[in-house]
């Protein structure tokens, strides 16, 4: 009988699932729980399909714009938050909205809110096309908010009068790469407003920071993540910059490309913060089949944010 090669895991921590996410998946079910199904979510609650499919079989209806929704229902936006525009539309059509958006993306809206009141311009350092920069931008009038998503783009940036000007961010970015944009942008614009609290959240640091930790210790990392979960590619840029030789993402054990990972005899584990763990569960039960695995968990801080419910929601907790 062939003995089965080592394999040392090194699981990142924290990894998977944070407090805006939690608190979005339990907005739907406590959603699904008081009015019955079918309850309407515009765009994946979070990004992972998986949870997606699962609240599906719950009687979630994913649609991508509000006409999509039937009146009498309620209707649930994401936890990446929405434009001014759709919470107006859907008060226009008197639907019942719940709001999943994540309190840390609200905090980035009021910002803009606050520097709008007083006259300022503001540039936003995000990922064109991406929801939450979408629901960010339309905080404000069109043209009040400009996008820039590379140290390039600063460079050739126009902005009305560089004496009222303002940045936020799109809270899952890479902490360094965004560090390297503001730190351009201020050097351009010295009076340039910044944030008072960082816009990247909790989650998006920790995470990309346990990434950091493991490096030294893995040949190669899987990051479980979806393909449009803006912090799942952000570790797998971090690995790469981290110096792990290879990094990957995948939604699910079945997409590992194992001939890839042959000579690889310490593997990093990570997930984004809208990957469950079960699926970080499934991994490691798929590289006990081909390896003799042991597993180490390096935890570079605890986290212990919670978000409360909506006022409307909190009732349901009993
Ligand atoms: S990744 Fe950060 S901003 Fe996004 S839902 Fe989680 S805590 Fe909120």
């Amino acid at each position: 009988m062939s003995e089965k090669p080592p394999l040392e895991i090194v699981l990142a921590s924290p990894r998977g699932f944070c407090a805006g996410v939690d608190r979005a998946i339990q907005i739907v079910e406590r959603t699904l729980a008081r009015f019955g199904p079918p309850v309407y979510v515009r765009h994946e609650i979070v990004h992972n399909r998986f949870v997606v499919e699962a609240l599906q079989g719950k009687g979630a209806v994913f649609v991508e714009e509000l006409d999509e929704v039937p009146p009498g229902v309620p209707v649930i936006f994401s936890a990446h938050g929405v434009a001014r525009s759709v919470t107006g539309e859907a008060r226009r059509r008197g639907l019942l909205a719940i709001d999943a958006t994540c309190p840390l993306v609200t905090k980035v809206h009021r910002e803009v809110e606050r520097h709008r009141a007083a006259g300022r311009q503001i540039v936003l350092i995000g990922h064109a096309g991406h929801p939450e920069v979408v629901g960010t931008m339309g905080q404000a009038e069109p043209g009040t908010v400009v996008l820039v998503e590379s140290r390039a783009d600063v460079a050739t940036l126009a902005v009305g009068d560089p004496g009222r000007l303002a940045f936020v961010t799109q809270t899952t970015l890479s902490v360094d790469d965004t560090a390297e944009i503001v730190a351009a942008l201020k050097e351009r614009f010295p009076a340039i407003a910044r944030p008072r609290r960082e816009d990247i959240c909790y989650a998006t640091t920790n995470r990309q920071e346990a990434v950091k930790a493991i490096a030294g210790r893995c040949d190669a990392l899987i990051v479980i993540g979806a393909p449009n979960s803006s912090n799942s590619r952000r570790l797998v840029e971090v690995a790469s910059r981290a110096g792990i030789g290879q990094a990957f993402l995948v939604q699910r054990a079945a997409e590992i490309d194992w001939p890839a990972l042959a000579g690889v005899t310490r593997l990093g584990i990570t997930a984004g913060a809208s990957a469950p763990e079960i699926l970080v569960d499934e991994l490691i039960e798929a590289c006990r089949a081909r390896y003799a695995v042991s597993v180490t968990v390096l935890t570079v801080t605890v986290e212990d944010t919670v978000f409360q419910l909506p006022a409307e929601l909190r009732a349901e907790t009993a």
